[in-house]
């Protein structure tokens, strides 16, 4: 299938989404995923509308950015290791997997000598699967009230992943989860951590996320596939 031709799909399904939750289609932007496809796929999806493109390996995406440039605003969504930071920092606006105290350094580090400030998502793992990477629930406000000082990470937002599962209410619930820590940390009113974003949602579950307040949803397979070719 074409990019343009799953993007069509895609843009009904959430209108529709947003219809039945009562919130207004701009408030969802898609990310297209494109950490399985080539590069010629990923200009596709540019080709076919998209603005956001998402990477989750930091080797996947100098090679795409190479090729792109600054024409896509890029997302880094993967487990991010210290080291890699200083590969992406300058070619990301948004890193959406931030999770730990040592790894918010190093981004402050290598982002104040580069003189940008980066908009970071704090990874929750809401459901609480041991396999999955992000903050535990009970402990994220702590950990934005941790990031006060750094002047070069704004707090957008959070991030989570669903557990892999048909059952729609554990989905929902995971998502609803999310959706309540961030309304927490948005009373907050802190000036470095605006977090008025909700990263959720993937080929399998966008429209649930959108149903419950996702503002960025994370497209791979449904949009561009997920085979190098
Ligand atoms: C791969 C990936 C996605 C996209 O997954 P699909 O199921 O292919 O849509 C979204 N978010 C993260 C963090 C990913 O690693």
């Amino acid at each position: 299938m074409k990019v343009s031709e799953n993007l069509a799909i895609i843009h009904d399904k959430i209108e529709k989404a947003c219809a039945r939750a009562g919130r207004k289609r701009e408030e969802v932007q898609i990310i297209a995923v494109t950490k399985y496809v080539t590069i010629a796929r990923a200009q596709e999806a540019l080709d076919a509308g998209i603005r956001h493109l998402g990477e989750n390996r930091d080797d996947s995406m100098l090679a795409k950015y190479e090729a792109l440039g600054d024409k896509p605003v890029w997302h880094f969504i993967g487990t991010l290791q210290k080291k890699k930071v200083k590969n992406i920092i300058d070619k990301v606006s948004y890193i959406h997997s931030l999770d730990r105290l040592s790894l918010a350094e190093e981004i402050e580090k290598r982002a104040a000598k580069a003189d940008l400030k980066i908009k970071c998502l704090i990874q929750v793992n809401v459901s609480g699967e041991e396999s999955k990477h992000g903050i535990a629930p009970g402990e994220t406000l702590e950990f934005v009230r941790s990031l006060k000082n750094f002047g070069h990470i704004e707090v957008v937002g959070l991030m989570t992943m669903a557990p892999l599962t048909h059952d729609e209410k554990i989905i929902r619930d995971t998502f609803r989860g999310l959706k309540q820590l961030k309304q927490q940390i948005e009373s907050l009113g802190l000036e470095y951590a605006p977090c008025h974003e909700l990263s959720m949602g993937m080929s399998n579950d966008y429209e649930i996320a959108v149903e419950e307040g996702a503002t960025f949803v994370r497209i791979g397979t449904a949009l561009v596939g997920n085979t190098l070719k």
